[in-house]
């Protein structure tokens, strides 16, 4: 009796878990794509549209790796609410929606920008519970820059971090737990260990992330040097939890 045999093989490749699924998933007027590749407690994402090697890093990886990875709908690095600007990694707190508002909108009235922020902080929780595995769940955040920021940027305001020799300074992971802190540390890549001090709140996910004692790391790179950042998530999969 083979024919049950390659039945059974049948519907072994092509079990949903296998395939790929997308699904939008909205934060207030923020929308991403979410491509679910499987089972793991990898949660990506990638939050600035005009980052594009970090969309090619994750887009590649989501492939070849299980998880799940979050792309924002922009192709700027900046998102519209009823027509306002916004930068999408400074909505994360009430304080730092505010800020962002402010600062590309200085001439709107505040009654307007209150509804936006209100409709943010109204969906933060909602928005949280979507991005993260009900199971515990490793947070992973893909940026580029190219404006001069760098390790030396995050260095005052860290826990620790350690620095690595032929290591560009705008290359780094950005980690929020210590035990991840430890093991990020003996690779080859430069590391910080974010301070999850309140204080300093802007809004951005890692600090959410730090307040909330979620596992986050945020892998940066200087924009255009894709296999770094590949190397750098490959080496994140291989060894961290
Ligand atoms: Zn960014």
């Amino acid at each position: 009796m083979r024919f049950p045999l390659i039945l059974a093989l049948i519907l072994t490749f092509l079990r949903a878990d296998d395939m790929p699924i997308q699904t939008t998933v909205s934060y207030g007027p923020v929308q991403f794509t979410a491509v679910k590749n499987g089972e793991s407690n990898r949660r990506y994402i990638w939050l600035h549209g005009d980052e594009k090697t970090a969309e090619m890093a994750l887009k590649y990886h989501i492939k070849h790796y299980r998880g799940t990875a979050f792309f924002i709908h922009s192709d700027d690095r900046i998102v519209l609410a009823d027509g306002l600007k916004l930068d999408p990694n400074r909505i994360f707190s009430t304080k730092g929606t505010q800020k962002t508002l402010l600062k590309y909108h200085p001439e709107v009235s505040k009654n307007k920008k209150k509804e936006i922020v209100e409709a943010l902080d109204k969906e933060r929780e909602t928005f949280l519970e979507q991005l993260l595995s009900p199971k515990g769940s490793l947070v992973v955040a893909l940026h580029n820059n190219f404006r001069g920021y760098s390790i030396d940027s995050e260095i005052e305001n860290a826990v620790t971090y350690s620095v690595k020799p032929g290591q560009r300074r705008q290359d780094f992971f950005l980690c929020t737990d210590q035990a991840d802190y430890e093991i990020l540390s003996k690779s080859p890549y430069n590391v910080v260990l974010q301070s999850n001090d309140d204080e300093l709140d802007d809004g951005s996910l890692s600090r959410f992330m730090g307040r909330k004692g979620v596992r986050y790391v945020n892998i940066e790179v200087k924009l255009g040097w894709l296999s770094q950042q590949k190397k750098m998530l490959k080496y994140l999969e291989n060894n961290l939890p």
